[in-house]
């Protein structure tokens, strides 16, 4: 029952150590929002519910987190604001942005957004009823709705009737918004009679060979120099994703390596990822980064042209940050640079995440200061210049809102190469599970009595080309309430456990 660091999966462990156990219906692993779902939504089932924590306190990432929860299909802040949207728009938009669309998974989250959002409300706050109308990374204030995706970008506006998503928590700021949500968690979980644990950090999975493919009976922890276990009808895992962990890092997303700003807390150490693997759990999904480094605001900038380090344009330069930086890092050398005119440089209000290297009086000078090949990127602008006085953008689609010539100097050069520009990041993948959250093997079959939700399971967020702000704290907490649900079932007898 040690610690495991690095890549190493846990033993796991006989059914014998449970000898003289204590027992709970549900033991759920790990308190940020898709444990803390899980678990209340088990306690209200009627399960007897047991969250174990390994910090000192609740929250984990989702406490640091901005507060974006991306919920759709006619909200009533999407009412209340003019917006309309149905499950089915919000379905076509999820199934064309993901990489590896779910559908089963698709259908349940647009389907029940709206009670998601009802439910969340009733943990005892409201989403402001207002809607932040810029394009920004996040609402400055406390507006309750603001586009988080690629819905107003080509293709996917083509694809589903484009409609803002992005539902804040009524706080202002870009970080830690989600700590009243996680506050209110902990006190409907007292109410419930969940009991919670902190400081116990899961160690090991306990698994019954006698059952029929092995089923997980139980946990072991670790709490300082003192160990335990405990039998559980069934084990939710809920304990994050892994960018804080550099070796797992290393295996399987580099580009969060080094040159980046890694976003998580200190137990984002992958290891609920691995006591998933140990007991033959599929990882889905853990060679996709979140990874960011936003242009935008101001969003003017955003009239310019992104450009390689070949001069060539590669991606709509209106994406969602995520999906602009993903393509990024798929350019040579993952460098990049933004290059607007005079008329269109709002150096002054320009954020430091992307900093400028200096304005040009020609193209012909910013060429060779960036020693990019003579003559590309004055042929690139050529052409872009050309259609955007059209209002058109026939090799990328940028919508016409913001097309503008860039054809009044001098020019101004901002540096999106990893490693200049302040890229931030964290992981995507994580342990395979059904839209019940029941974590399965490489052949579809279901691990009897393991669950997985939140960052250390795969879902809906599954690469940053695709991502939308707030879709893993809306994937959390639903899935995680359905885990949590189906676990206590289980748990009653009342329904089959695979
Ligand atoms: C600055 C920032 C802003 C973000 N903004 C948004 C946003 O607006 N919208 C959005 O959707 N996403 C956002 N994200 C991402 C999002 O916050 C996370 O993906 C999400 O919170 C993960 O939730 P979780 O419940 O899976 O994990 P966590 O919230 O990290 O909870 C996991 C918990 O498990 C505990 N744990 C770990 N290992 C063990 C163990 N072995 N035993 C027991 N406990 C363990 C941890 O201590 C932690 O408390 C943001 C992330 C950051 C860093």
């Amino acid at each position: 029952m040690s610690e495991t660091p690095g890549t190493t999966v846990p033993d796991v462990l006989p059914a014998s150590v449970l000898d003289g156990a204590e027992t709970y219906d549900v033991v759920v692993v790990g308190f940020g929002i898709a444990g803390g779902c899980a678990a209340l939504e088990a306690a209200r089932a009627g399960a007897r519910v047991l969250l174990l924590e390994k910090a000192a306190v609740h929250g984990g990432t989702s406490a640091m987190s901005g507060g974006h929860f991306y919920l759709g299909g006619g909200t009533p802040v999407q009412q209340a604001t003019g917006h309309e949207d149905t499950p089915e728009e919000m379905y076509k938009y999820l199934v064309a942005a993901s990489k590896e669309p779910e559908h089963d998974k698709i259908r349940a989250y647009c389907d029940g957004s709206v009670e998601h959002f009802g439910w969340l409300e009733a943990l005892g706050f409201e989403f402001e009823r207002s809607y932040y109308p810029e394009k920004a990374v996040i609402q400055p204030g406390t507006q309750g709705l603001m586009f988080t995706g690629n819905e107003k970008v080509w293709p996917y506006k083509e694809q589903a009737v484009p409609a803002p998503r992005g539902h804040k928590v009524p706080v202002p700021g870009d970080t830690e918004g989600t700590r009243i949500v996680m506050d209110l968690l902990k006190e409907r979980l007292a109410e419930a009679g969940a009991e919670v644990r902190y400081e116990t950090g899961v160690t090991n999975l306990v698994v019954d060979d006698s059952t029929d493919g092995g089923a997980v009976v139980g946990v072991a922890w670790r709490s300082f120099e003192r160990t335990g276990t405990v039998r559980a009808g069934a084990v939710v895992m809920a304990a994050g994703g892994f960018v804080m962990n550099a070796d797992m890092v290393a295996e399987h997303t580099p580009a969060l390596g080094s040159k980046l700003f890694t976003l998580g807390s200190t137990y984002d150490d992958g290891l609920g990822i691995r006591l998933g693997s140990s007991v033959g759990a599929e990882l889905k999904h853990m060679d996709e980064p979140f990874i960011t480094a936003p242009m935008y605001p101001p969003s003017v900038l955003l009239t310019g042209i992104l450009v390689n380090n070949r001069g060539e344009r590669f991606v709509a330069e209106d994406s969602y940050h995520s999906r602009t930086s993903q393509h990024v890092m798929e350019q040579p050398g993952s460098e990049a640079y933004l290059i607007v005119d005079s008329e269109h440089g709002e150096l002054a209000s320009y954020s430091m995440l992307v900093p400028i290297i200096d304005a040009y009086d020609t193209i012909e000078e910013l060429e060779t200061a960036l020693s990019l090949p003579a003559g590309s990127v004055a042929t690139t602008l050529a052409r872009y210049n050309e259609h955007a006085a059209r209002g058109e953008d026939p090799d990328f689609h940028k919508s016409p809102e913001w097309l503008a010539p860039q054809d009044t100097g001098p020019w101004a050069a901002f540096d999106l190469r990893l490693g200049k520009a302040l890229y931030a990041g964290f992981t995507l993948g994580g342990i395979r599970v059904d839209v019940d959250g029941r974590a399965q093997r490489p052949d579809g079959s279901v691990v009897t009595g393991l669950y997985a939700a939140g960052a250390c399971a795969s879902n809906l967020a599954q690469d940053g080309k695709g991502y939308c702000s707030g879709t893993q704290l809306g994937e959390g907490s639903f899935f995680g309430r359905r885990a949590g649900r189906h676990a206590a079932a289980v748990a009653a007898g009342a329904v089959a456990p695979a």
